[in-house]
C-alpha cells in the first residue's frame, strides 16, 4: 500500500529525514513513535506530499512518485494522491463555520463531486459509525474535543481513501477524552483499514499495531512488531526514551 524508500527531507540547511525506508501493506496499522523533533510529522505529512521530499520515492497505491531536486511534481499528481488519503490531525482542523454533517460531507461534494443528497446520506452514516449521528447538526465549538476529534476521522474517511494518517491524534485531548477516540480507532483497525499512525499511547499501540517503528534525529533507529520494539528495544537510545515515556503514564 505504501512504499518508500530512501526519502530525504530539509528544512533550509535542517535535515529533518535522512533517508527513511517503509513499507506498510494493505490493511495493516503502522504506529511510529520517537521523541519530539524526530521527525515524526514529517515523515507523516510527506506519505499525502503536504511536505515534498527532496530525494527518494513514495508509492501509495496506484501513486508513485520520485523526488529529486529538480523533479516537478504535477499538481493533479499530488491530488490525486490525496484522494487516496485521509488525514487527521492533533489539533482536529474541523472547517469552524460548518456543522458536523456538513463537515463530513464537505470534500465528497467538492473533491468526489457527489451529489448532495449522495453526501449526506454517507455523512451520516459515517457520523453513526464513530457514535455522533445525534451531534451532525452541531457547529464544532459545541463539541467536546474527543467529539470534535471522532468528526474529524469521519470527515478523513468520507472519500473512502485507501489510508488514513493520524498525527498524535489524541494529544491535545484531556485525558478522560482519550479513550472514545482510540476506541474509533481501534474499531477501524479491526475492520481491516490501513493506517499510518504517530501516538504516544503505548497500550493502545501494543494492542493494535502491526508494525512499530521508532525514529530518532530523522532515522528509523527501531522497527517490528509491537512485542519486539516496546517490550525489547536493542539500542540504548530507543531504551531511554521508553523509559521516558513509562516515566510520564501511571501504568
Ligand atoms: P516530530 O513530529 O517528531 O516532533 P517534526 O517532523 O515536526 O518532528 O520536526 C522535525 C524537525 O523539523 C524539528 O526540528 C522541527 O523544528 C523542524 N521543522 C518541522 N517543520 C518545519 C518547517 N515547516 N520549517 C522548518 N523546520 C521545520
Ligand atoms: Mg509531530
Amino acid at each position: 500500500m505504501i512504499e518508500i524508500r530512501g526519502l530525504h527531507k530539509s528544512y533550509g540547511s535542517l535535515k529533518v529525514l535522512k533517508g527513511v525506508d517503509l513499507d506498510l501493506p494493505k490493511g495493516k496499522v503502522l504506529v511510529i513513535i520517537g521523541p519530539s523533533g524526530s521527525g515524526k510529522t514529517t515523515l507523516l505529512r510527506c506519505f499525502n506530499l503536504l511536505e515534498m521530499p527532496d530525494k527518494g520515492s513514495l508509492k501509495l497505491g496506484g501513486n508513485t512518485f520520485e523526488f529529486h531536486e529538480r523533479a516537478k511534481i504535477p499538481q493533479k499528481d499530488i491530488l490525486a494522491l490525496r484522494k487516496n488519503t485521509g488525514m487527521v490531525f492533533q489539533s482536529f482542523n474541523l472547517f469552524p463555520h460548518m456543522t458536523a454533517l456538513e463537515n463530513v460531507m464537505e470534500a465528497q461534494i467538492t473533491v468526489q463531486r457527489k451529489s448532495k443528497e449522495e453526501a449526506r446520506k454517507r455523512a451520516d452514516t459515517l457520523l453513526a459509525k464513530v457514535g455522533l449521528a445525534e451531534k451532525a447538526s452541531s457547529y464544532p465549538h459545541k463539541l467536546s474535543g474527543g467529539q470534535q476529534q471522532r468528526v474529524a476521522i469521519a470527515r478523513a474517511m468520507a472519500i473512502d481513501p485507501e489510508v488514513l494518517l493520524f498525527d498524535e491524534p489524541t494529544s491535545a485531548l484531556d485525558p478522560e477524552l482519550v479513550g472514545e477516540v482510540l476506541k474509533v480507532m481501534k474499531q477501524l483497525a479491526s475492520e481491516g483499514m490501513t493506517m499510518a499512525i504517530v501516538t504516544h499511547e503505548m497500550k493502545f499501540a501494543a494492542d493494535v499495531a502491526d508494525h512499530v517503528i521508532l525514529m530518532d534525529e530523522g532515522y528509523i533507529i527501531e522497527q517490528g512488531p509491537p512485542k519486539e520494539v516496546l517490550n525489547n528495544p536493542q539500542t540504548t537510545r530507543a531504551n531511554q526514551f521508553l523509559n521516558h515515556l513509562r516515566g510520564q503514564t501511571d501504568e
